[in-house]
């Protein structure tokens, strides 16, 4: 399964982090494993920085993230995209879906909806209460995706065959929110498309996205990319490393023992003496070394003690 040595023609991948906060160990993950396996397939990374939920973004993260990026010795092709300078590309495509009948127009508020039926991960699934037309008397709130019953199946290069039943397990869902923002799900496969990427590593947390983007890619015509969802870093509690959950940030100060950690972690087996190396031969090192078949097959993993 190694990419080593074996140019894929055409091989675009991207890291597009959300500006939440400052990088941690989790998204350390997803840069290092993106990026290397971009590189040894001889392929160009995109940096993207997902802003869509403006209200979540934190001022100065999404110049801090790209910062931090540098020290630790990344380079990207190309410009950073900004999902909030977006709109009008995010807008194209829900006018599209709407003139195809495949969005409708939802009046239920949040409280509603988490007071209907769960789905079988326990999350609230829609009941499809305005799916036929507003109920009397009520206003529109968001915009939700028609999803038909049926599986929803792709092969992950790591974690295998994933398959979703969306209308039984997630329900139609929000392309455009109440608070007038697109949804994550619309602005990722809108831009992942845009921007040519053949590509997506990232962390398993996003893998029960993947069959909601995949169902949009469908509805809009647009390719889909391959999939490998890297482990996602956890901390003592068990919970996903974010600002949320304090996750210490990565400081640019000693960067290859951070990136050694990120290599360790992605089961990439590091010289003992790779953390006193330079950055670029750390790097040299690690694009020639990648190996997909030393990732570990688990959707989550724990963090090392001093990057939790
Ligand atoms: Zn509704």
């Amino acid at each position: 399964m190694t990419t080593e040595g074996v140019p894929l023609k055409g091989y675009r991948g991207r890291f597009a982090p959300s500006p939440t906060g400052p990088l941690h160990f989790g998204s350390l993950v997803a840069a290092v494993g993106s990026y290397l396996d971009a590189r040894a397939a001889g392929g160009e990374w995109l940096l993207r920085m997902e802003d869509v939920d403006e209200p979540r973004a934190v001022p100065g993260a999404a110049d801090e993230i790209p910062f931090a990026l540098e020290r630790l010795g990344f380079s990207w092709d190309g410009e950073i995209i900004h999902q909030s300078r977006r709109k009008t590309h995010y807008r194209a495509a829900f006018e599209r879906l709407r003139l195809d009948g495949s969005v409708f127009a939802c009046a239920c508020s949040r409280r509603e909806v988490a007071d209907s039926a769960l789905g079988p991960d326990g999350a609230p699934r829609y009941p499809g209460t305005c799916r036929n037309g507003l109920p009397h008397g009520r206003e529109a709130r968001a915009w939700r995706l028609k999803v038909e019953p049926g599986l929803v199946c792709f092969d992950d290069a790591l974690q295998g065959r994933i398959c979703q039943d969306l209308a039984a397990e997630v329900g139609d869902f929000v392309v455009l929110r109440a608070d007038g923002y697109f949804a994550y799900q619309l602005a990722v496969v809108v831009d992942d498309a845009d921007q040519g990427v053949t590509h997506v590593v990232r962390g398993a947390d996003l893998i029960d996205s993947t069959p909601r983007q995949i169902c949009l890619q469908r509805r809009l015509g647009l390719a889909r990319p391959a999939y490998l969802h890297l482990p996602a870093a956890l901390n003592a509690a068990g919970e996903k490393l974010s600002k949320q959950t304090r996750a210490r940030p990565i400081h640019g100060d000693r960067p290859q023992a951070a990136l050694v950690a990120a290599l360790e972690f992605l089961g990439q087996q590091p010289p003992a003496d790779l953390p006193d190396a330079d950055l670029d031969d750390l790097w040299r090192w690690a694009i020639m070394h990648w190996d997909r078949s030393g990732l570990p097959h688990r959707r989550s993993a724990a963090t090392p003690a001093a990057y939790s």
